[in-house]
């Protein structure tokens, strides 16, 4: 049985409004674990994590079916936990190894957000922009349609700015470039450089 995360702070206003915050925790992450529930229960999928889960129902390893609805529901679980549990009031920058690499790649900090912020906005549709790592610490942003993370494609996954529009229309409406701007200044680079270096 999958459970809401409960979120380390209570808000994140002006970024996100208390209102968007609680519609978005309360009522969307929370339809998404109730639907993976029913669909896995009985299921071979049921009492595995869900990083196991997305890997098998996303039809990319041998012999495993895909499994549509079971990978929305859990990509958009992982995704959303992800998501949440990377900001903090107030936010902070990045440090270490992560600050680092980001420098050796983007040549700034700067220089990365734009390039972020411009995967989000580019976006067609739901989805979400990422920042990810493979094997070897290489960084890099995608962007990924509907649930689908760096998981199902075998990367890490570092960072992420949800784009569909439950994300930030009550509070920004069609602006959602002017919304990916403001994140920057509540996300917890010390979560970030934790999901890199361990
Ligand atoms: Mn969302």
């Amino acid at each position: 049985m999958f459970t809401l995360i409960d979120l380390p702070y209570k808000s994140l206003a002006p970024v996100i409004s208390d209102q968007t915050l609680s519609f978005h925790h309360g009522k969307h992450l929370q339809a998404y674990v109730d639907n993976l529930n029913k669909l896995i229960a009985g299921t071979a999928f049921e009492g595995k994590s869900l990083e196991e889960i997305i890997v098998l129902s996303s039809g990319a390893k041998a012999g495993a079916e895909k499994v549509p609805a079971v990978f929305n529901n859990a990509g958009q679980i992982l995704n959303h936990e992800l998501y949440f549990l990377q900001f903090a009031p107030g936010g902070s920058v990045p440090a270490g190894s992560l600050a680092a690499q980001i420098e050796k790649q983007w040549g700034s900090l700067e220089a990365f957000q734009a390039a972020f912020e411009a995967k989000g906005v580019g976006l067609f549709g739901s989805g979400w922009a990422w920042l990810q790592a493979d094997a070897a610490g290489e960084l890099s942003i995608a962007q990924y349609a509907g649930a689908d993370n760096p998981v199902a494609h075998g990367l890490k996954p570092l960072l992420t700015f949800d784009v569909w529009e439950h994300a930030y229309y009550l509070d920004y409406q069609n602006r959602r470039a002017a919304h990916l701007h403001e994140l920057w200044k509540i996300v917890d680079w010390g979560v970030i450089e934790e999901r890199y270096t361990k």
